[in-house]
């Protein structure tokens, strides 16, 4: 049987073409000695197919908690007793917010609310939001408001929402498991809705959930399947409260397996480290996920959990040389 890393060196690395959820499932299964040669070939096929630049964006929290959803791995549903309290900002906070990231070199800034999906008077402060924004400072505006309607889709497009974040979080056959009060394909249908209206599509994970690895495989095709511009990946940090609370974190090889294996199967989308990476892979980890396929970073804080210093991971860039990735002037 031929070496799946020499089949992904001619399928994903020369023809661009990312592996298939067999082939997927082979690179979760290499032995930890070969853990390096995958993220080498994956450091290739994201320099080849996306170029050296780093995306860098920052997010920001609307409104905090309270969600009425039982994510199981969520720490803002209201369903669950954890540390987290609800909390909203208001515009003027939104916009300083946005300069501070903007001061980083990030392109993109995000917008995220802990709900089900918007109702009008969410919408009504996004509106406002965004068009503050805009106007005070020259950033990318991403929202990630939950499951959408048609109409709410059209108006986001309106506002001039760059990209959309929606997660799948986990492969359909193990979504039930994390989640009960909606469905994968609901999560799905949101996906479409902003693809149609020509908005960046943002759809990312979490690895870790107790999935099979077979379900990661399956989890990395169905993603590659939405042709996302943006993966982010994140590993589980299990939040105290949360069903989710007693899992263990992700053992380091087989987060890198999985960099590696999400890379190979999705060669030119912006794959980002989002949150839990400190967890598992501790501060080198930074370092492994950029030269192993990841191309795009959060800095500062995530939604609940206390990110890295910014200034170290733009320290990392600049140190292996890898530019951030700049504002595109045609928008
Ligand atoms: S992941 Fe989103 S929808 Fe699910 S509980 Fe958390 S905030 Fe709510």
């Amino acid at each position: 049987m031929t070496d799946i890393l020499d089949i992904a060196a001619t399928q994903v690395l020369e023809q661009g073409e990312g592996l298939t959820e067999a082939q997927v499932l082979e690179v979760l299964q290499l032995p930890d000695e070969r853990v390096e040669a995958a993220l080498a070939l994956a450091h290739d096929v994201r320099l080849h197919w996306c170029r050296d630049a780093v995306e860098v964006e920052g997010i920001v929290s609307l409104k905090t908690g309270g969600c009425p959803e039982d994510c199981h791995f969520c720490s803002q549903s209201g369903r669950f007793e954890t540390p987290v309290r609800a909390a909203r900002l208001d515009i003027a906070e939104l916009v300083e917010a946005a300069r501070e990231t903007a001061a980083t070199g990030a392109t993109e800034f995000c917008i995220v609310a802990a709900v089900r999906g918007p109702d009008e008077r969410l919408m009504a402060q996004v509106r406002d939001g965004v068009a503050a924004i805009r106007a005070a400072v020259d950033i990318n505006v991403a929202c990630s408001l939950g499951i959408l309607t048609a109409a709410q889709a059209d108006e986001l497009q309106a506002m001039g929402v760059h990209r959309y974040n929606h997660n799948l979080e986990a492969a359909r056959s193990h979504f039930a498991a994390v989640v009960t009060t909606h469905t994968w394909e609901e999560r799905r249908a949101t996906l479409e809705l902003v693809r149609e209206r020509g908005m960046e599509v943002c759809c990312g994970c979490i690895i870790g959930m107790g999935e099979t690895l077979s379900q990661r495989a399956e989890l990395a095709a169905q993603l590659a399947a939405v042709d996302p511009d943006e993966v982010p990946m994140n590993f589980l940090d299990a939040r105290p409260g949360t069903p989710f609370a007693g899992m263990p974190p992700v053992d380091a090889p087989d987060a890198l397996r999985a960099i590696a294996a999400f890379r190979l199967a999705m060669p030119r989308t912006i794959l980002r480290f989002a949150g839990g990476r400190e967890l598992t892979l501790g501060d080198l980890g930074a370092r492994q996920g950029v030269l192993g396929g990841i191309n795009a970073i959060i800095v500062g804080n995530y939604l609940t959990t206390l990110g890295r210093d910014p200034q170290d991971d733009l320290d990392l860039l600049a140190e292996l040389s890898m530019p951030v990735k700049e504002l595109s002037r045609t928008l």
